[in-house]
């Protein structure tokens, strides 16, 4: 492959995850790469080029609720879609590095057979450039999910160490290919993700490439939103944009939310919740109040439910999920 440039003069071909619409959002703080020992190759945005795609307009989730639940348990999925159904707009369910589960297609219509509104996450990391497109069209014959299309964490050097990573593509790119599919797109954005300056208007280019709608990861404060999102809409994003809302409610879903990126969540607020005679509702509340602070900041149309919950089970997390969904609804009646 010939060599290709950033605006900064790095060979950009030397990318670990073969990024053409770099930096991917595992740049360390130090600006070093998520990969490797050496500085992310990417200085600059790569703006996509050509003009921008039409993409499916998507309408915002008020509330989208990550479904946490053991991979490859259809019974406890359907059980657990149920709990969630009354309480939100639609449910996400997410891909991880070390929990295969069913395909995302599959997966779309289990949810949406126990009566959720799916949304699916499609990562570049684990599958080559056919399998993706196959996914997609599956996705499409069905017509039943929004598909949330990412590049995926580099995998851990100990987690399936014998599997292979692909990275065909990376989010930019597939969000392109799922829009000209005619399928609801959506991609993620990290906005504390170094170089945090380059985060607005890479999503901006996500939405050129025909992205109809985003999902933040989480961050430090609702000022640094409202900063990004100003930002973002200066440089051009139109697309609503969802905003992720931690929901703990013991020691074991704090914890949890460390793993979170961009999550720093205050100490004091965290034993607030921990300490309070009654964790669970203080935990409630606190996600609340979090998400009546997101959606008050100008752009943000929803807020992604992220986080396990509960320590104590897959019902009783769903349970308060629910709750929390129900009393945002509550607040913010459509
Ligand atoms: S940090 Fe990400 S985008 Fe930058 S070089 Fe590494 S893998 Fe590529």
């Amino acid at each position: 492959m010939p060599a290709t440039f950033s605006e900064a003069g790095a060979d950009v071909t030397s990318c670990p995850k073969r990024m053409t619409f770099g930096p991917c959002g595992g740049v360390r703080a130090d600006g070093a790469c998520e990969m490797q020992p050496e500085p992310c190759v990417f200085g600059a945005v790569v703006p996509w080029p050509g003009p921008p795609a039409a993409g499916v307009a998507v309408t915002a989730p008020l509330v989208l609720t990550d479904l946490s639940v053991p991979p490859g348990d259809a019974a406890t999925l359907s059980a657990t879609v149920r709990t969630l159904a009354a309480s939100c707009d639609a449910m996400l369910v997410g891909e991880h590095q070390d929990r295969p589960d069913f395909p995302p297609g599959l997966l779309a219509r289990i949810v949406h057979a126990a009566g959720g509104s799916p949304w699916v996450t499609l990562a570049c990391r684990d599958r080559n450039r056919v399998v993706l497109e196959q996914e997609l069209l599956g996705l499409r014959h069905d017509g039943l999910a929004t598909v949330l299309c990412v590049t995926g964490d580099g995998r851990a050097y100990d987690v399936r160490p014998e599997v292979t990573q692909v990275f065909d593509l990376d989010g930019t790119r597939l969000a392109s290919l799922a829009a000209s599919l005619g399928l609801p797109t959506a991609v993620a954005e990290t906005p504390t993700a170094a170089p945090t300056a380059l985060r607005p208007s890479r999503l901006v280019q996500k939405q050129l490439a025909g992205a109809g709608i985003a999902v933040l990861n989480h961050t430090d404060s609702s000022a640094r939103l409202a900063a990004f999102m100003a930002e973002a809409r200066q440089a051009g994003l139109v697309i609503p944009v969802v905003a992720a809302v931690a929901v703990y409610t013991d020691a074991r879903s704090a914890a949890a939310l460390g793993a979170l990126p961009g999550l720093d969540l205050s100490p004091s607020l965290v034993a607030d919740v921990l300490n309070a005679a009654d964790p669970v509702t203080a935990g409630i509340d606190a996600a609340v109040a979090h998400a009546r602070e997101l959606l008050a900041i100008d752009g943000i149309a929803g807020v992604n439910l992220s986080g396990l919950a509960s320590g104590r089970g897959v019902e009783f997390a769903a349970e308060v999920q629910a709750e929390v969904g129900r009393r945002i609804r509550a607040e913010h009646p459509r």
